[in-house]
């Protein structure tokens, strides 16, 4: 499924953004700005003056996701960065941070070692659970969907939603999905963080990534973070992840064209068992694909026999890299328990990647069959 008109339209205006401000002789890409300092004979009013407030080649990542996200947005040199800002921007002692005890386990690990620690209380439960959970005393509801290994998802309209009646602001980690699968500041979540390392960089070349939202005093403060933690994006990176961003929808077509035939054909396999693929009729998560979520996205779960035959499979595939991480250009997949994730030993998770869909398959096929 392409793209809707409105996200059309700023795909291709991201891909012209810096257009309009263009004089005679600049250089059409945004040039690597690696100045700490700025000219500054008096202080005024508008452009740069210190690197760790501001950089050119930042501002011209923060267009693009600006125009992704239909937002202000605020960049940070990796996911997690990101994510302590938008953390340590909307919480006090005292309060309450509902996270989910089944996403990206480093959150949690944060949450545990530093908020708990000032007096954050911090309440982890399974992405399933959030459909029922009663958010009263919460001040920070913390979401992603689909959660990352196991791809369940929760209605984030709904979350929210309730979150809200309960007097609670809502993050939403969207890296899974990226804003040109799924919305979440459209669906009413405050703030959305998002790992540019995956698929919108693309390249496993670059760690970064952002904060949005529409509420300007919360994005003051999370931009304050930035400058007061010191936890700035370099301009190389910057440049690197604004050179990705530019074929973001080409690669995800592709990468989820090719998830959905990847996924059928796993699921039929003999020697596949608990496949999860939200873009499968028969998927738990399915019911959220053509509504919350675009498609059913690049990433599949399944289950090999144990962790020696998932070990080897991956090993013998030559089209898988054996790496963490995901929403790279190359497909790429591991066993998720040696993290000690709750699943199964023989638990892959697969990040499809570029290749042509047709070899990539062959070469599954070839691996399964040992
Ligand atoms: C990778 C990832 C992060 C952290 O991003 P880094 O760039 O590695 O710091 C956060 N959330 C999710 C869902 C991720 O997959």
């Amino acid at each position: 499924m392409g793209p809707s008109d409105e996200i059309a339209r700023r795909v291709a205006q991201l891909l012209h953004h810096r257009k309009p401000a263009l004089q005679q002789g600049d250089p059409v890409v945004p040039p690597i700005v690696a100045s700490a300092t700025h000219h500054l004979p008096h202080v005024q009013a508008g452009g740069q003056f210190y690197g760790r407030n501001g950089n050119p080649t930042w501002d011209a990542v923060e267009a693009q996701l600006s125009l992704l996200e239909d937002a202000e947005a605020v960049s940070f040199p990796s996911g997690m960065a990101a994510i302590a800002a938008a953390l340590f921007a909307t919480l006090k002692a005292g309060d309450r941070l509902v996270i989910p005890s089944d996403g990206y386990y480093v959150t949690r690990v944060l949450s545990d070692g530093f908020l708990k620690p000032l007096g954050i209380e911090v309440l982890a439960i399974p992405t399933a659970d959030y459909a029922t959970q009663d958010f009263t005393g919460a001040a920070v509801v913390y979401l992603e969907t689909p959660s990352n290994p196991g791809l369940d998802v929760v209605d984030i309209a709904a979350v929210a939603g309730r979150a809200h009646k309960a007097g609670a602001r809502v993050i939403a980690d969207n890296t899974t999905m990226t804003p040109l699968l799924q919305r979440p500041l459209d669906l009413g979540c405050d703030l959305v963080v998002a790992a540019d390392t995956k698929a919108p960089a693309g390249h496993s070349d670059v760690l970064f990534g952002h904060v949005a939202g529409r509420d300007a005093t919360l994005m003051a403060r999370v931009r304050g973070w930035r400058r007061m933690a010191g936890a700035i994006p370099g301009p190389f990176e910057a440049f690197l992840t604004h050179r990705g961003i530019e074929t973001l929808e080409l690669r995800l077509e592709r990468m989820c064209a090719s998830a959905s035939v990847i996924a059928e054909r796993l699921a039929a396999h003999p020697a596949v068992t608990g496949l999860r693929y939200p873009g499968l009729a028969g998927d738990p998560s399915h019911w959220a694909v053509g509504g919350q979520m675009a498609n059913g996205g690049f990433l599949i779960g399944f289950q090999l026999a144990d962790a020696g035959v998932a070990e080897g499979f991956l090993s013998r595939c030559p089209l898988i890299e054996q790496s963490t991480s995901f929403g790279g250009t190359h497909s790429a997949g591991e066993r998720r328990a040696r993290w000690g994730d709750a699943v199964p030993e023989g638990f892959i998770r697969l990040s499809v990647g570029v290749e042509p869909v047709a070899v990539l398959w062959d070469a599954i096929n070839a691996a399964l069959a040992g």
